[in-house]
């Protein structure tokens, strides 16, 4: 990575406004997931160390532009302080005179945070205003956000252009996993790529089909590669404007020399629940009354296969409808082949198949699990970031 971090310049006695993301799910005032709360922490920590005067901001949920209770960062500073084992000032505004009474009254080695940036509709907007009053409040700025860096918002990318702007512990190392990945990766480099949509994963696809050695394409979207093959999916997802599409993206890999496996059997159902009647056809075979729900267990096998044969593995979407537990074998084969390789890199592109991964224990036999799956996905398609652009060069 070529933009400058944390390490790159002098943060003693400074003002830092350092954007997490501490979008974390929340029952009530509990945290029921802290991952991107501990993912944060490096950076925070490294910063009190060398005597900065912290200033931390996040988004959580969608509260729309105005103050909203159930949207306050409290449970976070709350847990945060706990973690860092000192007080976490929560101030009761952004920009207004909470934060800058707080902001000015810090002291070396303290740390504070700002309540929710989507409290002001002008965040995503990415508005000036908003995002000089924002820079107004410190001295430098640090991006550790990597879950909306894809995203052009007053806290991700208007404010770096008024603070010098360097990137923090997680998005440097979201950046140089993914980026080795992709710019020198150890070989064979297999992609595996499920969820629903063929469309939201072209780019990502057309990009990966440069890099990869193999491609294997599960969840709803291989059933419209199966019809582009001349399949019959029954009552299974298709996406009809997408089919030629993906038979340009089956004709791209052969000419590239890239190996595309689609799935060869298909767990099918009778009705969209855990209950349905359950049965296995092969792929493209598929009776018309029935819907396809995940793989099968010949692709199962075929797939670890081809991620025991891997060095470098990248995952990004479930392999079927993996919250109902009759479909989630799919998925977790898949999870577990991975887990199996252990002396293969092996990157979990974020969402659900992050998800998935931490849900069934595998974390820890992983190289890297995203914290972004917009971003990630992104990442993997080539796109710049908006919230990486906006940072110094080194
Ligand atoms: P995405 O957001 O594109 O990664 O898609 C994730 C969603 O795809 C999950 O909610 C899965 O339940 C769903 N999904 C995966 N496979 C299937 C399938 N065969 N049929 C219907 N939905 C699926």
């Amino acid at each position: 990575m070529s933009k400058k971090t944390i390490e790159d310049i002098a943060v003693s006695g400074k003002k830092v406004l350092v954007r997490c993301d501490f979008n974390v799910p929340l029952d009530g005032e509990t945290i029921t997931d802290e991952t991107r709360i501990t993912a944060a922490l490096p950076t925070i920590q490294y910063l009190l160390k060398n005597k900065a005067r912290v200033i931390l901001c996040s988004h959580l949920g969608r509260p729309k532009g105005e103050f909203k209770a159930e949207f306050s960062l409290a449970p976070v500073a709350k847990r945060l302080s706990a973690l860092l084992g000192q007080e976490v000032k929560l101030a009761s505004d952004v920009i207004g005179e909470s934060a800058k009474g707080l902001a000015a009254s810090l002291k070396d080695g303290e740390v504070m945070m700002l309540e929710n940036v989507r409290f002001h509709k002008e965040e995503e907007k990415n508005d000036e205003g908003f995002s000089k009053a924002l820079a107004s409040l410190a001295d430098v700025y640090v991006n550790d956000a990597f879950g909306t860096a894809h995203r052009a918002h007053a806290s991700t990318e208007g404010v770096a252009r008024f603070l010098p702007a360097v990137a923090g512990y997680l998005i440097g190392k979201e950046l140089s996993v993914m980026g080795k990945a992709l710019e020198d990766p150890i070989r064979p480099f297999v992609a595996i790529l499920g969820g629903k949509k063929v469309s939201d994963k072209i780019g990502v696809i057309n990009n990966l089909l440069e890099k990869v050695d193999s491609i294997l394409i599960g969840g709803a979207m291989s059933y419209t590669f199966s019809v582009a093959q001349g399949g019959k999916i029954g009552k299974s997802l298709l996406e009809a404007d997408k089919v030629e599409l993906a038979a340009s993206l089956i004709k791209k890999a052969q000419e590239k020399g890239v190996k595309l496996l689609l799935p060869v059997d298909t767990v099918c159902a009778d009705d969209f629940s855990n209950d349905a009647n359950i049965s296995v056809h092969e792929a493209g075979r598929i009776p018309d009354e029935l819907e396809g729900l995940d793989i099968g267990p010949k692709t199962i096998e075929l797939f670890a296969a081809e991620i025991a044969r891997a060095k470098t593995i990248i995952w990004n979407g479930p392999m079927g409808v993996f919250e109902l537990p009759n479909f989630a074998i799919g998925t977790i084969g898949v999870a577990k082949a991975m887990a199996a390789n252990e002396g293969a890199v092996t990157i979990i592109g974020g969402g659900d198949s992050a998800a998935a991964v931490e849900q069934l224990g595998f974390a820890g036999k992983m190289s890297h699990i995203s914290t972004g799956g917009g971003a990630s996905l992104e990442f993997l398609e080539g796109i710049e970031l908006p919230g990486v652009a906006a940072l110094n060069d080194k």
